[in-house]
């Protein structure tokens, strides 16, 4: 077994320095994704120029005997890019260009370090678009959004990451590259592996390109409306999905609200105080705007704002798009969780009453993608205990946990609807999941990276 620095000056007299950064600087900021749960440093960051590179690097860990973290825009919420024991972090940055575009079969060919942002807007002026969206689209990349199989708010019209991808080239753990680049939409020729390395987090092979298909671009308009129950923001919905095409369908509580406006300059798109709000994108036609009138007639939403250019569809979405960053400060738990949308109203009763049971001092603050059931499900502590009672927080981190599990396998649902394993719910899984899945992937693990050189700790 080789020391770190035994490593480094090996990877040097391979790379040159511009490629293999060791400054603290650097190894401090590529070890962690949002979620901050790094517990060393990475030892160096590589930034491959090419596929080639990538191979180099990863044949280099399975004869040294180093280990390598992918990493993207480092936006994850489950700690999939962060650092555990001095890996080398693989930054696909560098590799960030638009590769190919066919305008006849809308297909586009991108390096993996292309930002999400970046595809959506390159889409907009082919007069395409891509539906993968989410409020890190900016620093999101590519490669990353494949990683963890990323939704998002149109997932209920579009479908998730691997709906759109036509084609992928990957270095698996062995150092072995792998073209599945025909970008073809239909190919039954045998096992289709391609799809085992979508969601798979960088445990299983380096996505260094991606193939995705573009869709036609939708004329659609958004509708805010709040309402005094969730039971009739549910019925609300259902019914508008039932008579019109919905292209997304996102819900936030008045908590989440208040959270958004005290900590930005923002303000609320429905000036009155809804205890539950609801967001759709619907289409555009003469006759879905007539049903939507007489879905407000009928349901009496407490108000209701429809935007009809963009500058009033970015005010709609603001709420909406910053809950996540205002509820960082004072959250003990964070969840990306999934249950069917039917069932979704008893299922959070049930975990708001087992929640008001264990303490008084907790919120549950929950938002998402109402449309795929994919709720974040975050509990709050309101006085400002984080910091000060270490005994209480893991005390309530372990109970709402085993609450949380209890209850989502009474309603059939997944402990990660859209944000991956990472290290955050590697325990999780292991509960959630049975012996006989669980042993399958951890042989296709063996398969693509033998020697578990790819992002140790992670998942399992
Ligand atoms: C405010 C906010 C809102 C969000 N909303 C959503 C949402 O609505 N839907 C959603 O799905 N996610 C959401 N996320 C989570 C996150 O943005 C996505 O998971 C995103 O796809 C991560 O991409 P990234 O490039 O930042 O990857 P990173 O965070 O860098 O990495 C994520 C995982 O992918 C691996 N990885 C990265 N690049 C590669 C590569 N090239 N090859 C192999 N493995 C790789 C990493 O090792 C890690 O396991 C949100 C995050 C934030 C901060």
């Amino acid at each position: 077994m080789q020391t770190t620095s035994e490593i480094l000056t090996a990877l040097q007299k391979v790379f040159p320095q511009e490629k293999l950064k060791t400054d603290v600087e650097c190894c401090v900021r590529y070890s962690s994704d949002r979620t901050e749960l790094s517990s060393t440093s990475a030892a160096a960051v590589f930034f491959p120029d090419n596929n080639e590179d990538v191979i180099a690097l990863v044949k280099l860990a399975n004869e040294l005997g180093f280990c390598i973290v992918p990493s993207g825009g480092r936006t994850g919420l489950s700690g999939g890019s962060c650092t555990v024991q001095h890996e080398v972090v693989v930054s696909l940055e560098r590799m960030n260009r638009i590769i190919a575009y066919d305008d006849v079969d809308n297909v586009v060919h991108c390096q993996a370090g292309v930002i999400t942002q970046n595809l959506q807007q390159y889409a907009e002026q082919k007069g395409v678009f891509y539906p993968v969206d989410f409020a890190s689209s900016g620093s999101s990349q590519l490669g990353g959004n494949v990683a963890t199989n990323a939704g998002g708010v149109h997932v209920m019209h579009y479908g998730m990451t691997r709906q759109q991808v036509v084609g992928l080239v990957v270095v698996t753990g062995e150092g072995k590259l792998l073209k599945f680049d025909k970008g073809l939409r239909k190919n039954n020729a045998g096992y289709d592996l391609k799809q085992l390395f979508i969601g798979s987090e960088g445990t299983l092979g380096i996505v260094t390109e991606v193939l995705l298909q573009f869709v036609k671009k939708p004329a659609k308009l958004s509708l805010l409306s709040g309402f005094d129950s969730f039971e009739k923001l549910l019925e609300f919905y259902f019914d508008l999905r039932g008579r019109v095409n919905v292209y997304a369908a996102e819900f936030y509580t008045a908590f989440c609200e208040a959270k958004v406006l005290s900590r930005f300059e923002i303000k609320s798109p429905l000036v009155k105080k809804c205890p539950f709000s609801l967001l759709v994108e619907f289409e555009d036609t003469e006759i879905a705007t007539a049903m939507v009138s007489e879905l407000i007639e009928k349901y009496q939403p407490i108000k209701s704002v429809v935007a009809v250019n963009q500058s009033q569809q970015k005010s709609l979405w603001a709420v909406r798009e910053n809950i996540s960053d205002a509820l960082t400060t004072q959250l003990l738990l964070k969840n990306d969780i999934a249950v069917r949308p039917s069932l979704l109203s008893r299922f959070l009763t049930e975990c708001a009453s087992d929640l008001r049971n264990l303490s008084a001092d907790l919120q549950l603050a929950v938002f998402g993608h109402l449309g795929d059931g994919n709720i974040h499900f975050n509990v709050v502590v309101e006085k400002n205990v984080v910091r000060t009672d270490q005994k209480f927080i893991e005390k309530m981190k372990k109970a709402i946990a085993g609450n949380l599990l209890v209850k989502l396998e009474k309603y059939h649902g997944s402990i990660s609807a859209e944000h991956g394993i990472g290290l955050l719910k590697t325990d999780l899984l292991a509960k959630n999941e049975s012996e006989e899945i669980l042993g399958y992937m951890k042989q296709l693990k063996m398969v693509f990276d033998p020697k578990g050189v790819l992002n140790p700790g992670k998942v399992f």
